[in-house]
């Protein structure tokens, strides 16, 4: 037996991991790495299970050629070599290139590739390199939103400032529960610890959340309960609030920050008294967090997908900045700062137009290359100008995006999908091709994904625990072989391709090689922890050097603002609201398979409902159910849920795996795909990021 390290790559810790690799060269077991000096020995049951996905008998171990027609389910498929494969795909893809243009291409990346260091970056560009304006990603069901508002805000798309947890007497955290999520855009280890510190040296945590939610406790904070989907007003309050009570900085915003008076005259249109209503928080409860966040000797302030999913998340982590600027905890120790890490990921952007595309319900505008998700629907195999190539790059929109029906309607008319995959998922049904991806176990790696968002910054550098099994390959050979096939420029040009190349480069720059840190106990070395108070001086990237506190692109965004604020306080009473549901049993649709999540009462996907709604509808507990609204009707069992508000109701997503034929156990229990029910068509994403609008969605619910 020998044990080797590796690091988990399913969410932003990337926790360190021993692997036991046996006689026969398999590996047999995984642990948390206990010696290592920042993870401490965390890691949670989704990476130590992981071998359950390595070896899971589904996986698909070869490319597979589609054999019965794309309309007919379950697909059929024989096995190719890798050469027949990518001489067919190459072929099709330039005929339909040559034919009809890059548009008629289009990409789809999803999460798993983005935490693959070695191949993020082409599967992030591939789309673009190929010409194609139809791209998209699944980033704009979680957290585009982010970087949209710091582009607009601080002059970059890559800084987003990490609460100062270890310093910090005073943390606001919107839309999160750490306990089941951990922390996004931040990578921690043992997510309830820090809490516990904050409140043991005598500090506060304040979770603002739509539900009473698993992290709140003595010990780790309370939850002040908000109504789904309106933190951005709740947030405004605050800062009307601060502002009309002299509890900011003066000198220090007008210093630091430009168009300050128009953040002042957005947010004095929602004082707490007029926002009450609309939040779900009564006047002077937003007061005294006004005080409080603003008068703590420090405060952090944290946001997360929560909030991203509704319908203004661009403007609610602008007003997140804005909390935290104007009460000068931007930059400052025991604040927000820039976790600047081991290679500088946060640069100047040019402003640029954004590229517009016509879709069938109307022009929307490509951002950070991607677009609204639901736009996948309307053009794959659909309308006068359609997708007709699709490369789907370890992701599952079908069942992650909304649209799921006007998806199912256009893939069988694609003339080509290549699907890139551990699985053959439910988008997989309608591939040509299915390319089977090797999973991190098998990947030699840098965990670049990481940096920026450590609060003790370390590089770890592992080798594959076992080489690539049966004929599977990594995502970077694979999407440099496409670009080969699609005469791009591709690593694999060059007679030393090295997948590790691109943290060869970033390592060099700052001295260190990937030897050198495998050498290093756990693999891995420790870097100092980034300054606090050099923000304005170095992190600010708009060009006089400020922050930007009103941007100017943001005008049509404050009107929707204002406009769905009379909308949401004109809505009539008796209306249920849907809100995402995280659980410990689910990783977005990618785990679905995975036995230690998919057991017992876990492996569906019930509606819960507030025991108050259940006995207003004098529904019994096998009842089942009928949740409709304009855009799609699913059927669903619930369970009674007290840590909900009544009128709000929660679902996970991830399920609805009735026809992946290729998921087993997934299938078995398929649960209802919760994204049937998210608006799609025009004015159904948020335009200034092309977030999906994923929870608050109002929704009716009756006896099926
Ligand atoms: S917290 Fe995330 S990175 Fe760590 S083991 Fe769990 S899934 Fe993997």
């Amino acid at each position: 037996m020998t044990r080797k390290h590796t690091f988990c790559r399913i969410c932003e810790p990337l926790c360190p991991i021993v692997a036991t690799v046996d006689e026969a060269g398999a590996a047999v077991k995984l642990e948390p790495d206990r010696d290592h000096p920042v993870s401490k020995g965390f890691a949670c049951h989704k990476g130590l299970n992981f071998l359950q996905v390595h070896n899971d008998p589904d996986r698909v171990n070869q490319p597979l050629r589609r054999t019965n027609p794309k309309g007919e389910l379950p697909a059929q498929f024989e096995p190719v070599s890798w050469d027949e494969a990518f001489a067919d795909i190459g072929q099709r893809l330039r005929a339909i290139r040559d034919k009809y243009g890059p548009d008629a291409l289009s990409v789809y990346f999803g999460n798993p590739v983005s935490l693959n260091s070695n191949a993020f970056p082409l599967a992030a560009s591939l789309g673009a390199q190929i010409g194609s304006k139809r791209n998209f990603s699944a980033g704009t069901q979680d957290t585009a939103n982010k970087p949209a508002a710091v582009e607009a805000v601080l002059g970059t798309l890559n800084l987003f400032p990490i609460p100062d947890f270890a310093n910090t007497r005073y943390l606001l955290c919107f839309g999160g529960n750490p306990k089941v999520s951990h922390w996004t855009y931040t990578s921690l280890h043992r997510p309830l610890s820090v809490l516990q510190d904050i409140i043991g040296r005598g500090g506060k945590v304040r979770f603002i959340n739509a539900r009473r939610i698993e992290s709140a406790g003595e010990k780790t904070g309370e939850v002040t309960l908000i109504r789904p989907d309106t933190d951005v007003y709740f947030m405004a309050a605050l800062l009307c609030e601060i502002h009309r009570n002299g509890l900011y900085d003066k000198a220090h915003v007008e210093h630091h920050g430009h168009n300050v008076d128009a953040l002042w005259d957005f947010v004095s249109a929602f004082p707490s008294e007029r926002v009450a209503t609309v939040t779900g928080i009564d006047a002077t409860t937003i007061l005294a967090i006004a005080h409080e966040y603003a008068t703590a000797p420090s405060a952090a302030i944290y946001m997360a997908t929560g909030v991203n999913q509704g319908r203004q998340g661009t403007l609610a982590y602008w007003l997140l900045l804005m909390l935290s600027f104007v009460t000068g905890n931007l930059g400052r120790t025991g604040g927000d700062y820039y976790a600047k890490g081991f290679y500088p990921n946060a640069r100047a952007v040019a402003p640029a137009p954004a590229p517009i595309v016509d879709l069938p319900s109307g022009p929307v505008n490509v951002v950070a290359g991607s677009l609204p998700g639901h736009a996948l629907g309307e053009l794959a195999g659909q309308g006068s100008d359609p997708i007709r190539g699709l490369i789907v790059l370890s992701g599952n929109p079908l069942l992650s995006m909304p649209g799921e029906a006007a998806m199912r309607k256009g893939f069988p008319k694609l003339d080509l999908m290549v699907h890139v995959d551990l699985f053959r998922n439910a988008t997989g049904e309608y591939a040509d091709y299915i390319l089977p991806a090797a999973d991190w176990l098998e990947r030699a790696e840098c965990n670049l994904s990481a940096n920026a968002m450590q609060p003790q910054p370390f590089i770890q550098s592992v080798d594959a625990v076992v080489s690539p099994q049966h004929d599977r390959r990594d995502d970077w050979w694979i999407i440099s072989r496409l670009q080969q096939e699609l005469e791009l420029p591709s690593a694999l040009d060059r007679p030393d391709a090295d997948m590790l190349g691109r943290a060869r480069k970033i390592l060099s720059k700052i001295g260190l090689s990937i030897e050198e840190i495998r050498a290093e106990p756990s693999q891995s070395i420790l870097l100092p922890q980034a300054e606090r108070e050099v923000f304005y001086d170095e992190v600010v990237f708009n060009p006089d050097h400020r922050v930007n506190c009103c941007p100017e692109p943001f005008g049509p965004a404050i009107e929707r603002c204002h406009r769905l604020f009379d909308e949401l306080s004109n809505e009539p009473a008796g209306i249920f609201k849907l809100i995402s549901l995280r659980t410990n049993y689910m990783h977005n649709s990618n785990l679905a398979n995975m036995p230690a999540l998919k057991r017992d009462k876990h492996a569906l996907n019930p509606l819960h409902i507030h025991p108050a709604d259940i006995a207003a509808m004098g529904l019994a507990a096998d009842d089942k159910l009928a949740v409709s609204n304009d855009y799609g009707l699913i059927e669903t069992h619930f369970v009674e849920d007290e840590s909900l508000q009544p009128g709000v109701v929660a679902m996970s997503h991830g399920y609805g795996h009735a026809r992946s034929f290729g998921l087993s156990r997934a299938q078995a229990a398929p649960g209802a795909n919760v994204n049937a029910l998210m608006p799609t068509g025009a004015g159904s994403h948020e335009p200034l990021s092309n977030m999906a609008h994923l929870t608050g969605v109002a929704v009716k619910i009756g006896r099926a």
